[in-house]
């Protein structure tokens, strides 16, 4: 039984005062004991919150009873895990750092829907299908045959883009978690040239709530305690990763918990416990260790 909902949301909108609307929005969360993280910039909202059924209604409420957000769309999952446990809103530069100061929205790719995607896959259409994703969330779970990039930071971007050149004339399609990332990284690859570009509308969030089982494969990497959110009941389409440990199928992963190591590891529950959250007996060793937490 789901007791909680996590919702996810964006919208590019020019906002004149991010500061004020930051303020006002952490005493509303704070009032009414909303948990999450939102983030405010002159180019728009960024966000991911978390609580029972009810609060999540006043939230959604509140948030588009602002005429700048009326049409913000809420992307929810259902969740029995405590995916937040703060509160944290903060005034940024941009609401995804991309450092694609020069990219223009508006040469954005259309944008794909999870029924054409289904379809692309079944027609068997030649098409391209990139991650916009680091490397450790498409290490857990990706698309059916994708591109995914060994990148750490969304920045490198344009090296990914450099690197898909023989692909110029192909059907793209890009996606990433709930879309963000693609709304750019989709109008930087046009710029650079490449024409006939898809964005998943989206992300993978709205793919997998319609269609799971199909073409996705694995889990879906989370920036909240939860971790990871695992679509699937095939088992065959469960898992593409292994544990660092012993080498099980797992969607699951941890930040080593030596602080100056914090290296992300895929890790089954079992191993994770055995080797007190840290990717290696070294680690295990060090004085400067995070405090363990539950889940
Ligand atoms: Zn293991
Ligand atoms: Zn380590």
């Amino acid at each position: 039984m789901n007791n909680y909902k996590v919702i996810s949301f964006y919208k590019y909108v020019s906002i004149e005062d991010p500061e004020k609307l930051a303020n006002e929005h952490l005493q509303w969360c704070i009032d009414n004991g909303i948990k999450g993280k939102v983030y405010f910039a002159k180019e728009g909202i960024n966000g991911a919150v978390f609580g029972v059924y009810d609060l999540i209604e006043d939230y959604k409420n509140h948030l588009k009873s602002y005429s700048l957000f009326s049409d913000i769309w809420f992307k929810e999952t259902p969740t029995d895990t405590i995916a937040f446990t703060k509160m944290r809103v903060r005034v940024k530069n941009e609401i995804v750092n991309s450092g694609l100061n020069q990219t223009s929205l508006e040469h954005s790719a259309p944008k794909l829907t999870p029924e054409q995607l289904l379809k692309f896959y079944e027609e068997k259409k030649d098409f391209i299908i990139v991650d916009a994703r680091n490397w450790y969330e498409s290490k857990i779970g990706k698309f059916k045959n994708a591109i995914t990039p060994q990148i750490t930071h969304f920045r490198e971007w344009p090296k990914v883009v450099e690197s898909l050149n023989e692909y110029k004339d192909k059907t793209i399609v890009t996606y990433c978690t709930g879309g963000i990332r693609c709304e750019k990284a989709s109008a930087y690859m046009r710029e650079q040239g490449f024409k006939n570009i898809f964005q998943m509308n989206g992300g993978i969030l709205n793919f997998i709530q319609k269609y799971p089982d199909t073409y996705w494969e694995g889990g879906m990497f989370v920036f909240d305690d939860r971790r990871v959110f695992e679509p699937n009941t095939r088992e065959e389409l469960k898992y593409t990763a292994t544990c660092h440990f012993c080498g099980k199928p797992t969607a699951y992963h941890i930040n080593c918990h030596n602080l100056d190591c914090d290296k992300i590891i895929v890790c089954c529950h079992e191993c994770k416990v055995k080797n007190e959250y840290c990717c290696s007996d070294k680690c295990r060793a060090s004085s400067n260790k995070r405090k363990a937490f539950c889940g």
